[in-house]
């Protein structure tokens, strides 16, 4: 099984006008591979995507698969969420900027999303009739690729097989007064992930940013994550066996606002591409 190369990598494509990632156009980084998950005819696949076309993986990408000479045109296929995740586990509070004057926790503060909360890139963000304070918020998020439990921080790279963007989707005035974080964060269409899986990067050290119809709202590097991607992993491991295809949002940066219908949302992580989502009103 593939295990995320911990290289640091000094140049990576930029997105193309569809959002993916433009590895052959730039020439880029020969130790990034992105994939895709995708419904094709009525059948959905993981496949390599190469610039514009798809070549298509049988079997499951997170376990036993294997390479075909079957492609796909890019422009044929609906993008999906990037796996069917188990679970959804989410820091908060991991970037200074977004923490402001507040103090940092001494552990991560985590908290759970659902899988009926991912969609992928392309697809709409409901906003609730009774939600009048929906945010945004651009992260880089882990994909979990082989069963761990209680691993420690040395050992925690080999539980994670790459990085997507995703938009942890937060009812800023739900989470205030509710007891629980039940519907501020995990309501239907809360958790857009995509476009697609990237390895051969270093989580520790890539950009993420946010765009809102074009303006940038968010922009950071992960190196500014205050607990980081190998201390998130292990500390997760010790309360929850982690197992492939579950993600891990690894916080939000800077400050957020909030989204109205008609508005589209982007989270650009570096070498992953761009996630972008349009906010409709739910009936
Ligand atoms: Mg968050």
């Amino acid at each position: 099984m593939r295990t995320l190369a911990l290289i640091a990598c000094t140049f990576v494509g930029a997105a193309t006008a569809s959002g993916l990632p433009a590895q052959e156009a730039s020439g880029g980084q020969p130790n990034v591979v992105n994939y895709v998950r995708y419904e094709h005819q009525g059948r959905v696949s993981y496949g390599v995507l190469q610039g514009e076309r798809i070549r298509e993986i049988d079997g499951d990408l997170l376990g036993t698969h294997s390479d075909t000479d079957r492609w796909v045109a890019l422009d044929s296929v609906k993008l999906l969420q990037v796996t069917p995740a188990r679970k959804i586990i989410a820091v908060g509070l991991n970037y200074q900027s977004h923490l402001g004057q507040r103090e940092s926790a001494t552990y991560p503060g985590l908290f759970a999303k659902y899988p009926t909360s991912l969609v992928g890139s392309g697809a709409d963000i409901v906003r609730p009739p009774d939600s009048k304070n929906l945010h945004y918020e651009g992260e880089m998020v882990l994909v979990i690729g082989k069963t761990c439990h209680q691993v420690t921080r040395v050992l925690a790279m080999a539980c994670v097989f790459g990085i997507t963007a995703g938009n942890d989707v937060s009812e800023r005035d739900w989470q205030a007064n509710d007891l629980q974080w039940f519907r501020a964060k995990a309501s239907d269409t809360f958790g857009p992930v995509g476009p697609t899986i990237a390895t051969g990067l270093d989580p520790d050290d890539v950009q993420v940013e946010t765009r809102v119809n074009g303006e940038v709202r968010q922009h950071a590097r992960t190196s500014n994550l205050i607990f980081d991607v190998p201390t998130i992993v292990s500390y997760v491991s010790r309360y929850v066996t982690l197992e492939p295809g579950d993600l891990i949002f690894t916080g939000t940066p800077g400050s957020t606002k909030a989204m109205n219908p008609g508005d589209v949302v982007e989270v650009e992580v570096e070498g992953v591409g761009v996630l972008r989502n349009k906010v409709v009103q739910g009936g």
